[in-house]
């Protein structure tokens, strides 16, 4: 995992580190979001403070990183012994086909949790929906001052091009992203999308963030500048194996898994310096990745047949959650089918991963 923090600053191209102000500031949870809250409001008033999280979701954990952006600045208002900001404008974007209205339905109890444990009152705090890509502009010209988003900035706009699933020729056969066996061509468009994606996105948010605003990424990468590096790309590897399995029975077609490329990157810090020292307004105070196990870490005894089956069932469910409608809507398959893909895909990942205990890299 990655987390990148930037600071909108005055055209300084320059990665220099603050370390004096990132010091004095204590953490719990997530730090880095802790951190950047704080050093903005330091010695800072804001009246209205824009907020927004990018790629927000709909479950229950969509207000929660707002509830902690909150908690922050009250601990700020306790620290320095007065009111740093009057008001929130909360904005929660994802694409237009997300379920917004499971989120506005949660509002009610939410505020009543900021009313009864912050003290906050209803007309303090404005949140609203920000439906669309946060590939492109999403609000008005400096009206944000703290832009978050997680788990999000790794889905592309797109499959890049030539790599479509009408494209004429077939590029990446027998894969679905990125794979030590695919042609550079393919890891080309794969790094041209991710680079035009990247661009757009910063020179957006460069646009609606005040000078001084922050920003806190985080989203899936990868450690080494070399994109078929294990951390970057196996989890998808693997599913490509689980479904080659099921076409070489006939269940799936294998042209279907030849056509299909996952609009997905997992992009080195390099890469996204150069997108952000090219656009130019952004001063990276951190760039950190951390290590991920796939499965969270919840299994233990993984060299266990006991374990090697929970941990790679635990995997399974995960990537499921994420990657199924995608699957469906080009594979086509049956629900049978669907489960048996990742029945297969669970024993492959447990099989791998009692030999081998490959991480995601988050950035
Ligand atoms: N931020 C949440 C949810 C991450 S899931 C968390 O950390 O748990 C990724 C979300 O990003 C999905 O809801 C998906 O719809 C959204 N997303 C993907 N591409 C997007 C885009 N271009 N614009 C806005 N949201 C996007």
């Amino acid at each position: 995992m990655q987390v990148l923090h930037m600071n909108k600053g005055d055209g300084d191209t320059s990665y220099a580190k603050n370390s004096t102000v990132q010091s004095k500031i204590i953490s719990v949870g997530k730090p880095i979001m802790k951190e950047a809250v704080l050093e903005m409001l330091c010695n800072n008033v804001i009246e209205s403070m824009g907020i927004a999280d990018l790629g927000c979701s709909s479950g229950p954990n969509s207000l929660s990183v707002i509830s902690e952006i909150m908690d922050t600045v009250e601990a700020a208002n306790r620290l320095l012994g007065r009111r740093l900001v009057s008001e929130f404008r909360v904005f929660l974007n994802d694409l237009y086909s997300n379920d917004f209205n499971n989120i506005f339905m949660s509002l009610p109890a939410f505020y009543d949790r900021l009313k009864e444990e912050k003290g906050l009152e209803l007309e303090s705090c404005f949140i609203l929906g920000a439906p669309g890509s946060f590939y492109s502009r999403l609000f008005p010209t400096n009206s944000l001052h703290f832009v978050h988003s997680s788990s999000s900035l790794h889905w592309l706009s797109q499959v890049p091009a030539g790599l479509e699933s009408n494209a004429l020729k077939r590029l990446n056969k027998g894969k679905l992203y990125i794979s030590k066996s695919s042609p550079q061509s393919v890891v080309d468009a794969y790094l041209l999308q991710f680079r035009n994606d990247f661009s757009l996105f910063i020179k957006s948010r460069s646009r609606e963030l005040v000078a001084g605003g922050r920003m806190v990424l985080s989203f899936m990468g990868r450690s080494s500048t070399d994109p078929t590096t294990e951390n970057s790309c196996y989890q998808w590897e693997l599913l490509a194996q689980a479904i080659m399995s099921l076409a070489r029975e006939g269940r799936i077609e294998e042209e279907k898994l030849d056509s299909f490329n996952a609009p997905y990157y997992a992009p080195c810090a390099e890469e996204i310096k150069d997108e952000i020292q090219k656009e130019g307004s952004f001063t990276i105070d951190r760039l950190e990745a951390f290590e991920i196990d796939w499965d969270g870490g919840a299994v233990t005894d993984i060299h266990t047949p006991h374990g090697k089956l929970s941990v790679g069932r635990r995997v399974a469910k995960a990537i499921r959650a994420v990657v199924e409608s995608m699957l469906e809507s080009h594979l086509g398959i049956e629900p049978d089918v669907m489960d048996d893909l990742f029945i297969r895909y669970g024993d492959i990942v447990g099989t791998h991963l009692s030999k081998s205990r490959t991480k995601y890299i988050n950035l």
